[in-house]
């Protein structure tokens, strides 16, 4: 499947739309039998559905889509469903997850960028860029950018280095992760990330993949690095614990598969599943 973005749709639009509308952070799906996609315009046609904001997304083959924020209060279809996207994860196309990510980072960039952080006036959409705004007084102009961070699967031997996040509820363990500082390149910031977060030199650092992550308005970028000195010490503030876990003694609790955390993860499994006696391996 193929997406071009445009500022504007074309004046008359020759093929079919699909409407990415939410309400509170959750996406309006629709679903039959136990297909769950994202509403064409004639699913939506007959039905009155008060909207506060409305733009268009962008062209995903020959249908052309939109998004827009709903009312709080507009009432579901009931062949309809709210869900948050997290949920939607492997439930809806790949494509349309994509989308819906991105459009959901959109409408909360719009909602949060309204006035000029410069001098208080209201900013106007720029009208020949994309994801910009601009204040008429002061001519300051703004971005969707998303925030680059980095996540690493820090190897030792035949152990990866996990970390529990004093955010995290009940026994759930992660790889490391951090937002790039500025004047930083990556690989410094994955080195400076795990020291601060568990006291661990780290070599060899390589990317292993990226992922849109806009629930941070971020854009994740993985790595793995392997250990070069030092012993395990927490901070206590961000995480309260870390350790080294072989593949058949992982914590009870590891990200959802929606995550380049865990895909991270899988990847240290499938480096060490042949070292293991079949009958020890998690599923
Ligand atoms: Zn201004």
């Amino acid at each position: 499947m193929h997406f071009t973005t445009a500022i504007k749709p074309p004046d008359h639009i020759p093929g079919l739309k699909r409407y990415f509308l939410f309400q509170n952070n959750r996406l309006l799906t629709i679903e039959s039998g136990s297909n769950i996609s994202v509403p064409m315009a004639d699913d939506i046609a007959d039905i009155p559905v008060k909207l506060i904001s409305f733009h268009y997304l962008g062209r995903l083959d020959g249908t052309y889509c939109f998004f827009g924020e709903m009312d709080p209060a507009a009432e579901i279809p009931r062949n309809m469903a709210l869900h948050g996207l997290r949920r939607l994860y492997g439930a809806l196309n790949e494509k349309l997850y994509a989308l819906a990510g991105r459009a959901m980072h959109i409408l909360d960039w719009d909602a949060t960028y309204q006035m000029c952080s410069k001098c208080g006036n209201r900013l106007h959409e720029k009208e020949n860029e994309l994801l910009a705004k601009h204040c008429p007084i002061c001519n300051q102009s703004y971005y969707l950018n998303p925030s680059p961070a980095v996540i690493v699967a820090v190897i030792k031997d035949d152990s990866i280095l996990l970390a529990h996040a004093n955010r995290f509820s009940g026994m759930f363990y992660s790889v490391i992760a951090g937002f790039v500082e500025p004047g930083e390149d990556l690989e410094a910031c994955v080195k400076r990330e795990v020291k601060e977060e568990t006291n661990i030199d780290v070599k060899n650092v390589r990317y292993f993949g990226s992922q849109p992550w806009p629930y941070s308005h971020s854009l994740m970028i993985g790595f793995t690095a392997e250990y070069a000195g030092g012993s395990i010490k927490v901070d206590g503030e961000e995480n309260s614990d870390a350790a080294w876990f072989k593949a058949d003694s992982l914590p009870e609790q590891i990200p959802g598969e929606l995550s380049i955390a865990r895909k991270l993860i899988d990847w240290f499994i499938e480096q060490n599943i042949m070292r293991l006696p079949s009958s020890t391996i998690k599923s």
